[in-house]
């Protein structure tokens, strides 16, 4: 198969990443006879040097004509003082609203060799944490309408839902969970928000035909409390933008490692998907060779399930990610003792932990 990937390989670790995902990509295109062509897209911090824009129109229309979309990381300590208006995240939402992609799955997956990351108890992570958080993207608070008293003493933001615009999201999260453990959790504050209740109505009109999937409501603080006392209840959760958000980051920190989570952010099927691991920039550690890319490795194996439809080639990506964590390879944000890894000669870096994978595959 034939097919065009727009990199963004944006600022701090995003080319560092970027590079090793590209090595993996060109390896599963060897092994099962495809063709990835690559089109260079400048956001973020550099577009801003270069063209006083996060994310000028003809960088954007790259993505917009590409099959998909892999996103290093935008921003850093040098852009932290530009005008509001061109900030490097404004990329990070150009690129959302203009590919319209209005769900985000973030996999908060704990690799029982990593146990060590997290900082749960044993008797609580027991065998593993595996929830898919399934967040709407360009709805609700985050785009309702907002502003200010003309006194500047007080402001408001408005969180607004259509019906379709929550259908499309509990649907997907109905659909993976059908793929997955069936168990599907829609979290809300529907004792208090009208629109939450509008959430529980559009849920309650559709689940007579996922009737494999167990369907359970919890309100955002008592999910966020549940997540940390016994996340394995937890298999797929949809919900609203503002608590997904708030929701996958707590979720991903309990697994215990930034460097190893992957996300996809998906429209309609129409056009290309956006793929990124879940962490920054890392301005600290940028082009040192110490950047952990096993997240945005996984965010390729994300491209090639949703986008491409390649589950064999996601699966041979996944595999040797695991594999390389299975002997012992460590990147040094997952080496918990770094100095027992170093001595066992398995502390890695960047380069070396892509190239790993890249034999694996
Ligand atoms: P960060 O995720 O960049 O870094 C947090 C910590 O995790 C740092 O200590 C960093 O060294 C470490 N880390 C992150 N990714 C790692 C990796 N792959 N391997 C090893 N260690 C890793 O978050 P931050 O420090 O809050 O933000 C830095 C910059 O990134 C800011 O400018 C922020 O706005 C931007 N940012 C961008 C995105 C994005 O592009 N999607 C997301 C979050 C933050």
């Amino acid at each position: 198969m034939k097919k065009t990937i727009a990199l963004i390989p944006g600022d701090g670790i995003g080319p560092d990443v970027i590079d090793e995902a590209v090595k993996v990509l060109n390896c599963v295109a060897n092994k099962f006879g495809h063709e990835f062509t690559y089109k260079n897209v400048i956001a973020g911090g550099k577009a801003i040097d270069m063209f006083k824009n996060p994310l000028p129109k003809e960088q954007l229309d790259i993505c917009l004509h590409a099959d998909s979309v892999l996103l290093g990381a935008v921003g850093g300590p040098k852009w932290d003082n530009v005008d509001a208006s061109i900030r490097p995240e404004k990329a990070l939402l150009g690129l959302r609203g203009g590919m319209k992609v209005f769900a985000n799955l973030r996999p908060a997956v704990m690799f029982p060799q990593l146990k060590n990351a997290c900082p749960l108890k044993d008797e609580i992570v027991g065998d593993g944490i595996d929830i898919l958080i399934v967040r709407e993207l360009t709805g609700g608070i985050y785009f309702g309408e907002r502003g200010n008293s003309s006194d500047g003493k007080t402001a408001w933001d408005t969180e607004k839902y259509t019906w379709d615009e929550i259908e499309r999201i509990v649907r997907l999260g109905f659909e993976f969970a059908k793929k997955r453990r069936k168990i599907l959790t829609v979290v809300d504050k529907a004792n208090i928000l009208n629109s939450s209740r509008l959430w529980r109505k559009v849920t309650e009109s559709i689940k007579g035909e996922y009737p494999d999937v167990e369907l359970n409501y919890l309100y955002i603080d008592n999910a966020s409390m549940q997540l940390v006392r016994n996340p394995r209840q937890f298999d797929v959760i949809a919900t609203s933008n503002m608590f997904g958000d708030i929701l996958s980051d707590e979720a991903s920190q309990i697994t215990g490692s930034i460097g190893m989570l992957a996300s996809a952010s998906l429209g309609s099927g129409k056009g290309p998907g956006l793929y990124e691991p879940i962490h920054g920039s890392a301005p600290d550690i940028a082009g040192k060779n110490i950047a952990n890319p096993l997240a945005t490795i996984l965010s390729v194996a994300m491209m090639l399930r949703y986008d491409f439809k390649m589950e064999e080639e996601a699966l041979a990506v996944e595999k040797a990610v695991n594999d390389v964590l299975d002997e012992g390879w460590r990147t040094s944000d997952i080496a918990g003792d770094i100095e027992a890894v170093k001595a066992q000669g398995k502390l890695v870096g960047t380069k070396e932990m892509g190239s790993l994978v890249v034999e694996k595959i």
